[in-house]
C-alpha cells in the first residue's frame, strides 16, 4: 500500500532550464548553480542544463548520475563550437539565430510532457533567451557570471555615461572616474572592451551592452558574487532590477565542510572542464612542498599571452626563486622560452591544465598569479589565497582593481608602456605576496584570511547568499516571479 501510494505522488511541478553561454568560465558557475538549485529545492524542482551540441559531450561525462539533467541547443557550430567560427562576430550572429530557434524547439518539445519547463535561467550573454522565455510564457531569470562592478560599468556604457572607444592615452589613463557604487576608477581599471571599437572584440562589447536592452523584463537577476564583496554597487543595482547575489557557486566541499546540501561525492564528480587535466601528478608534487611556498600561475581558459609577455613571466618566476606550478595550455606551450624548462626544473612544474580548486585549496599553495578572470578571483577569495593580478582583457582590469584596492588581497603587477609586465616587476610582486615579510605582504595575507571567512559565511546557512537563494526558491515555488 505504502509503496503504491509513493508511486502515485505527482511529479514536481517546476522544471527549470539553465542556459549558460557555451565557454568554460560560464558553463562551470552555472552548472554549479544548477546543482545547488536542485539540492536546495530537492523534490520540488527538476533542473535541466542546456548547452550546445559541441559542448554537451564534454559536460555529459560530468553529469552522469547527478541531480541535473542535460539537454542541448545548437549554436550552429556543432562540430567545433566557437573555434570553428571565422570571427567572434560570425559566431555571435549564428548563435543568436540558431540558438534562439533551437531553444524554442527544446522548450516546445517538453510542452506535451509531464514536466514542461516553467522557468528559464539564462546567461545574460544571450539576451535573446529572455525574449524566448517571455514568448513561451516561462518565468525569465537573468544570471550574470561576472562581478556586479563589471556589470555596472557596462550598464553605464550602455546608458552613454561612459564614452566608448577612447584610447586610454597617458593623460586619460591618469584621470579618475566616479560612478555610483564604484570606487574611484582610472581608465586602466575599466574593462578593456570599452577601448576596442573597430577591432574583433566589438561584437563582444555589443553583447555586453545588449544584455541591458530587455533586462527590465527579467523576473529576477542573479549574480555570482556575495553582498559583502560588492555591497555598494549591489545596492545601486537593486535600484534598477530585482537583484540577488547568490555566489560563489563553488562546490560546497570547498565552502562549507559542514554542509549537507550536496554530497562530497557529487561535488567531486561535478566540476566542468573543457580541457583535460594534465596527467602529471601535480598534487603529489605539491604534497612535497612546504606550507604556503608555491606560486600557482594560470591565465584561465581563453586568454592568449603574447610571446614577449610569456618570456617575461617565465624569467620573472625563475628569478623569484620560488616554487611554482604554471598552467600553460597546449596551444600556448610553443611560446615558452626554449631554455626555461631546463633552467627551472628544480623549482617549477608546467602543466597544460589542472583542477584549479584542488590546487588553490592545497596547503602548499601560497599565492595565485592570475589573469583575474572572475571565477578565478572568486575561487582564490573563497580559499583565502592572496593574488598577483596580471589582467589581460575584458573585466579583468576591474577585478584586479578590487583585488588590490577594495579587498586588499593582492597586488596588480604594473605593465610597461606596451602593456607587458616585465620580469623584475613579476619577481617583486610574487615575492611580496608569497613571502609576506613586508608589512604590506602581511596585510595582504591577513585580508585574504578575513575575506575567506566572509565569503564562506555568505553561503553557510543563514548567510547572505544562502538567504537570497532560499528567497529565490520560495518565489519560484510560490510563483511570485
Ligand atoms: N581552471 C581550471 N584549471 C586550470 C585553469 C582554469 O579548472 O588549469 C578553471 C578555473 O578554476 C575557473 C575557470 O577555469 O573556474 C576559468 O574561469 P575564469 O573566469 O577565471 O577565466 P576565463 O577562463 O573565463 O578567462
Amino acid at each position: 500500500m505504502e509503496s503504491e501510494k509513493k508511486e502515485r505522488v505527482a511529479p514536481p511541478p517546476h522544471h527549470v532550464l539553465v542556459l549558460p553561454f557555451p565557454v568554460q568560465g560560464h558553463i562551470n558557475p552555472m552548472l554549479q548553480f544548477a546543482k545547488r538549485l536542485a539540492s536546495t529545492a530537492s523534490g520540488i524542482f527538476r533542473v535541466t542544463l542546456a548547452t550546445t551540441v559541441f559542448f554537451s559531450e564534454t559536460v555529459q561525462v560530468k553529469l552522469t548520475g547527478g541531480s541535473v539533467r542535460l539537454d542541448t541547443i545548437s549554436d550552429g557550430y556543432d562540430r567545433g563550437g566557437f573555434m570553428e567560427a571565422a570571427t567572434p562576430e560570425a559566431y555571435h550572429r549564428r548563435l543568436d539565430e540558431v540558438g534562439s530557434r533551437t531553444l524554442v524547439k527544446l522548450i516546445e518539445r517538453h510542452k506535451g510532457s509531464d514536466r514542461p519547463f516553467t522557468c528559464l535561467i539564462y546567461d545574460t550573454s544571450m539576451h535573446w533567451a529572455l525574449d524566448v522565455a517571455a514568448g513561451l510564457g516561462l518565468t525569465g531569470v537573468a544570471f550574470y557570471t561576472q562581478s556586479c562592478a563589471a556589470f555596472a560599468i557596462y550598464y553605464y556604457a550602455y546608458q552613454g555615461r561612459l564614452r566608448l572607444a577612447v584610447e586610454p592615452s597617458e593623460e586619460g589613463g591618469r584621470r579618475t572616474l566616479s560612478f555610483p557604487g564604484l570606487p574611484p576608477l582610472s581608465v586602466s581599471d575599466l574593462p578593456s572592451l570599452l577601448f576596442e571599437e573597430g577591432s574583433s572584440y566589438e561584437p563582444v562589447l555589443s553583447l555586453k551592452t545588449k544584455q541591458f536592452s530587455n533586462l527590465d523584463k527579467a523576473d529576477s537577476v542573479l549574480f555570482n558574487t556575495t553582498q559583502e564583496l560588492e555591497s555598494e554597487v549591489v545596492s545601486v543595482l537593486k535600484g534598477f532590477w530585482p537583484v540577488k547575489t547568490i555566489g560563489p557557486t563553488l562546490p560546497f566541499m570547498y565552502l562549507d565542510e559542514t554542509s549537507s546540501g550536496t554530497s562530497r561525492e557529487e561535488d567531486k564528480d561535478y566540476g566542468y572542464n573543457y580541457y583535460k587535466p594534465s596527467s602529471t601528478n601535480y598534487i603529489a608534487w605539491l604534497d612535497s612542498k612546504p606550507e604556503g611556498s608555491v606560486a600557482y600561475v594560470s591565465f584561465g581558459s581563453i586568454a592568449a599571452t603574447s610571446e614577449r609577455q610569456m618570456a617575461e613571466l617565465a624569467w620573472g618566476l625563475r628569478d623569484s626563486g620560488v616554487y611554482f606550478i604554471w598552467v600553460v595550455r597546449a596551444s600556448e606551450q610553443q611560446k615558452l622560452p626554449k631554455e626555461f624548462a631546463a633552467e627551472t626544473e628544480e623549482r617549477g612544474l608546467v602543466v597544460t591544465w589542472c583542477n584549479q580548486l584542488q590546487v588553490l585549496a592545497h596547503g602548499a599553495t601560497g599565492c595565485f598569479v592570475t589573469h583575474c578572470g572572475w571565477n578565478s578571483v572568486l575561487e582564490a577569495l573563497s580559499l583565502g589565497v592572496p593574488m598577483v593580478g596580471v589582467p589581460q582583457w575584458t573585466d579583468q582590469p576591474t577585478n584586479a582593481k578590487y583585488v588590490e584596492d577594495v579587498w586588499g588581497v593582492g597586488v596588480r603587477a604594473k605593465a610597461d608602456q606596451e602593456g607587458v609586465v616585465r620580469r623584475e616587476e613579476m619577481e617583486t610582486c610574487v615575492r611580496q605576496v608569497l613571502e609576506g615579510t613586508s608589512r604590506r605582504g602581511e596585510e595582504i595575507r591577513s585580508n585574504a584570511r578575513k575575506w575567506r571567512e566572509m565569503v564562506k559565511g555568505a553561503v553557510r546557512e543563514g548567510g547572505s547568499s544562502d538567504k537570497n537563494m532560499q528567497e529565490f526558491v520560495g518565489e519560484l515555488v510560490n510563483s511570485d516571479l
